[in-house]
């Protein structure tokens, strides 16, 4: 399936790179194929958005939607985001421990791959996320999730490892993915014909994609963190909601559920940073309480794997790069990659998904009452190169120790 997906993507692409530059040519469509809807003779799609969880009063986060929506608004006529208070698509925001997590886009999309509700999030707890312009291009990076584009490289909103502070508007390669995405009169086409090999059964679609902090560079990292030690992991011995009240992040949220695994670190040095302790409490986000609602309109709890999620050797050496979060006396993720394997020959190889193309997690869930198929995609798209690995411990030390004296 995703390499039919591809090979229909890739004519497009090789037409615009002739006519314009390489550059021009980067964007990337989901790989569910997701659009809005939008008449076969219009112009425009119009979906509606209303406000969701932690959105009342003024905030950061409510600024930054509603520079999006006008943001997007300026830089093309495809999609027009519409505010009515009826509408069950919602732009949130929540607090969640993982600070490397600067928002995520979920929506559903029915068999013809047009999105049928959207729920956008800002974690206003990421990192300098009240930094000028930072919530504002999370924002205009999840609303273009819901539009149908995927991560790219290069100078681009959707590119996670953009200077968030610069990058924050939509750019020309973002604004040509939804040109490309919305063809005049093309729209109601679909790519490829979809066989629905049960038609009893209703076939839904959920796409789950991020914005996470990605960093390509040991220097980046260390200035990045508030700690870096190294040591051992021991197991998992038990969970935490690292959804917080947004008001009050000691108490966990009542809104949503994000499940961090907690693990005792051991640790044998501490490279960076204040630590008074030798033992640790890491807690790693694993997967998300998610609710679907059926065609009966009732409301079915499902979960989705955080695809960057990866258990501990606990028999290894790491160095890890973390953030302290002061409420609950716990560290956690500030940024992807965070994790240093030391082999035997005192040299670190980088533990991450990040570099795993295809590390997004597919699951198909199927409700027998109401004769329904959901099919979930948690997307990990992410252009990280690794230059890190096969650096000496020694010389990891000095470049941390080099870069925190600055
Ligand atoms: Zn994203």
């Amino acid at each position: 399936m995703k390499k039919v997906k591809k090979y229909l993507v890739l004519p497009v692409v090789l037409v615009l790179s002739i006519s314009f530059s390489l550059e021009a040519s980067a964007y990337k469509f989901n790989d569910d194929n997701n659009r809005f809807f939008k008449c076969s003779t219009c112009e425009t799609a119009y979906p509606s958005y209303s406000w969701g969880d932690n959105m009342g009063g003024s905030s950061v986060i409510k600024s930054a939607w509603q520079s999006a929506v006008s943001d997007w608004k300026s830089k093309q006529s495809k999609v027009e985001f519409v505010y009515s208070s009826s509408s069950d698509s919602k732009l949130h925001s929540y607090h969640s421990t993982d600070k490397s997590l600067y928002g995520e886009m979920r929506w559903t999309s029915d068999l013809l791959k047009f999105v049928t509700k959207f729920n956008g999030y800002i974690n206003n707890n990421a990192n300098n996320i009240t930094t000028t312009n930072v919530a504002r291009s999370t924002a205009n990076h999840e609303l273009a999730h819901a539009m149908g584009l995927d991560h790219v490289s290069g100078t681009a909103v959707m590119n996670s490892s953009r200077d968030r502070a610069t990058i924050y508007l939509p750019q020309t390669d973002d604004v040509n993915g939804i040109n490309a995405r919305y063809p005049v009169f093309k729209n109601n086409v679909l790519d490829e014909p979809i066989l629905n090999k049960e038609p009893e059964y209703n076939i839904n679609n959920l796409s789950i994609s991020s914005d996470i902090l990605t960093f390509n560079s040991l220097e980046q990292m260390a200035s990045n963190a508030d700690v870096i030690v190294m040591g051992h992991f021991n197991h998992s011995k038990g969970t935490i909601n690292m959804l917080r009240d947004p008001n009050n992040p000691k108490e966990e949220s009542i809104l949503g559920y994000q499940k961090g695994l907690i693990y005792d670190f051991e640790i044998d040095e501490i490279i960076s940073g204040n630590v008074s302790e030798t033992m640790i409490d890491i807690g790693l986000r694993s997967d998300s309480d998610y609710f679907f609602t059926d065609r009966d309109g009732n409301e079915k709890k499902i979960s989705i794997d955080n695809p960057l999620f990866e258990s501990p050797n606990t028999s290894a050496s790491y160095i890890l790069f973390l953030s302290k979060d002061t409420d609950l006396d716990m560290y956690f993720t500030p940024f992807e990659p965070f994790k240093l394997i030391v082999d035997s020959q005192n040299k670190v190889n980088v533990e991450t998904n990040l570099n795993e193309f295809q590390s997004s997690i597919e699951k198909s869930y199927e409700f027998e009452d109401t004769k329904e198929i959901l099919n979930v995609i948690s997307e990990a798209h992410y252009n990280w190169i690794d230059n890190i690995s096969g650096t000496d411990v020694s010389d990891v030390k000095n470049i941390i120790k080099g870069q925190r004296m600055k």
